[in-house]
This record gives C-alpha cells, sequence and structure tokens, in this order.
C-alpha cells in the first residue's frame, strides 16, 4: 500500500518504520521529527499524494483537527484516514465526519502499548469507525500490533482509551497509596506483592507494572521511575477523561481524584518526566493530609 505517515516522535516514527520493514511504500511529514531512512514529503498534503492510507499519530485533538483539514482534500475518494493518536472523542468523530463527507475511510485507533509496543509492532489499537474502514487497515493493524479491537462508530476507539486509561490512573494511585499504608504499618513490601498480586485487590498496576522497586516483574520502578509512561502522559488522558465525563454528564469521582492528584503531581511537585507509578515515592514521603 502507499502511505502516508503525519507525525514520526516517539511513537509514529518506529510504526512508520514496521510498515516500510513489511515492504509498504510510507512516505513521512513531520515539523521537526527526520527518522533514518524514511522518504519525507515538505508538508502533510504532499505526503498524501496518491496515498491509500494516511496515518496521524499527533500529540493532541486540536492538532489533529488542524492536520485533518490540510490532508483531507489531498486524500483521492477512498482513501482511509487513520488516526492513531490519543485524542478528545469530540475532535475524533468531527474529524471522521469531515472525512467520510469528503468520500474517505475514517478510522480513530488509539493504541496501548508505549514505545516497546510501537517498535516492537505489539501495540493495542481500539478502533471505532465503519467496518469497510476497519477491514480495509486490518493488515497495516497486524504490522502494528497484536491485537486491533473494533469498538462501534466513531470516537468509540478514543471513548475505549479514556475509559481504559482512567481505570488505570486509578488502579496505579490505589496501588501506589496502598504501598504507602504497608510500609507504615511496618508490612514488607514483597509481601504485600505476593499477597495482593494473587488476591482480589489485584491489578495490571500491581502485577505487570508494580511501582515498587525489586519486587514483582521488571518495572520503570527498577530504572528510578523514568518512563515508560510518563506521569505528563496520564494526566492528558485523565483530563480527556474528565472532558468527555462533563460531555456526557457520567459521574466519574474517583476520575477526578485521580486527575486532581496527577495534575499536583505533574505541574506543583516533582512528577514532570517521571512515570506515572512515580506516585508511590511521592505517597512514601508524606504523611496524611
Ligand atoms: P511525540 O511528541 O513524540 O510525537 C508527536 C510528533 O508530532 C512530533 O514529532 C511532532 O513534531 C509532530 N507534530 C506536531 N504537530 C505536527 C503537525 N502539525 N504536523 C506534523 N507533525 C506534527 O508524541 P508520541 O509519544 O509519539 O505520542 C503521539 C500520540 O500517541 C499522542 O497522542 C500520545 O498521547 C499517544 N500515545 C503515546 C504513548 C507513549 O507512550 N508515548 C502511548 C500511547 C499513546
Amino acid at each position: 500500500m502507499k502511505i502516508a505517515f503525519i507525525g514520526l516522535g516517539n511513537m509514529g516514527g518506529p510504526m512508520a518504520a514496521n510498515l516500510m520493514a513489511a515492504g509498504h511504500d510510507v512516505t513521512g511529514f513531520d515539523l521537526t521529527a527526520r527518522p533514518d531512512g524514511l522518504r519525507m514529503a515538505d508538508s502533510a498534503a504532499a505526503a498524501c499524494a496518491g496515498a491509500d492510507v494516511a496515518i496521524t499519530m499527533l500529540p493532541n485533538g486540536t492538532i489533529l483537527r488542524q492536520v485533518a483539514a490540510e490532508v483531507i482534500p489531498a486524500l483521492t475518494a477512498g482513501a482511509v484516514l487513520l488516526d492513531c493518536s490519543t485524542v478528545d472523542v469530540d475532535s475524533a468523530r468531527a474529524v471522521a465526519a469531515d472525512a467520510q463527507a469528503a468520500g474517505l475511510g475514517a478510522l480513530d485507533a488509539p493504541v496501548s502499548g508505549g514505545i516497546g509496543g510501537a517498535q516492537g509492532g505489539t501495540l493495542t489499537f481500539m478502533v471505532g469507525g465503519d467496518a469497510d474502514a476497519f477491514a480495509r487497515a486490518k493488515p497495516l493493524f497486524d504490522i502494528m500490533g497484536q491485537k486491533a479491537v473494533h469498538c462501534g462508530p466513531s470516537g468509540n476507539g478514543q471513548a475505549a482509551k479514556i475509559c481504559n486509561n482512567m481505570i488505570l490512573g486509578v488502579t496505579m494511585i490505589a496501588t501506589c497509596e496502598a504501598f504507602a499504608l504497608a510500609d507504615k504499618l511496618g508490612l514488607d513490601r514483597q509481601a504485600m506483592f505476593d499477597v495482593v498480586s494473587t488476591s482480589s485487590g489485584s491489578s495490571w498496576s500491581m502485577n505487570a507494572y508494580c511501582p515498587a522497586p525489586g519486587v514483582g516483574p521488571t518495572s520503570p520502578a527498577d530504572n528510578d521511575y523514568r518512563p515508560g509512561f510518563a506521569a505528563d502522559l496520564m494526566l492528558k488522558d485523565l483530563r480527556l477523561s474528565q472532558q468527555a465525563a462533563v460531555g456526557a454528564d457520567a459521574d466519574t469521582p474517583l476520575g477526578q481524584v485521580a486527575t486532581d492528584l496527577y495534575r499536583r503531581f505533574v505541574e506543583d511537585e516533582d512528577g514532570a518526566g517521571r512515570d506515572f507509578s512515580a506516585m508511590l515515592p511521592r505517597f512514601a514521603a508524606r504523611g496524611r493530609a
């Protein structure tokens, strides 16, 4: 396939490289990034000339809307606009509606799996959009990832992503504050892990990404909390969940508390640039607020 790839940062760069390695004809565009070995165009529109699929992997919904306004007229009817960024549900649905009005297929397909998943081609895609566009993009999902779940119409991929990450933010905070409580009660962290990871308090945050250094499988905690999944990105996703909750009139009190805690951690404390599991040393250093 002839593929345009716009947004070649930490995630988009390796995803584009995997598509190229699988034999696809990829042309990239990015305002700053210049990945080795990738043919680059002078603009997003130029990258899209003659493309069967245009993939975007951009920082947020505002930028996605700007790029889509340039890209949609540059694609020919029948092509697919495949956005893999994490953005707000409203932006995803607006961009998809514009693309469909221009005769294009449109998919919102945010990912889980981080930079390691992008490099290894093991991402999970959560996909919103029509079944025909999903079927056409499926061979690309199979190269860039290990799983693609079709979640329903446009915007539902973003809905799945922010609901998942709201659970992740809440369970990570719960896991970290429980470790900090266990410390103060004199409970050994290894014993805490051995019990909780096989009991009803278990979760991905505890079992697969344990925030306590030296306990459980290797995680960013064992690398001085270098990300991994940065607290800043968790804050971005939690804010998207609360923006969606307000728009949909959904009651998400724990999501709101998690957003407030990560906002303080990133903006007022030392959390910026640290892994989101660095909430454990934050709680451990504090007394009861
Ligand atoms: P990044 O900042 O490394 O890359 C974004 C790229 O977009 C940059 O290279 C930037 O120059 C480019 N860009 C910005 N505006 C542009 C424009 N107008 N035209 C062309 N290029 C433009 O970010 P990332 O870590 O690659 O994340 C990309 C998306 O993936 C985000 O939505 C993020 O939330 C999501 N995501 C990231 C991770 C992760 O672990 N990094 C995991 C899951 C999802």
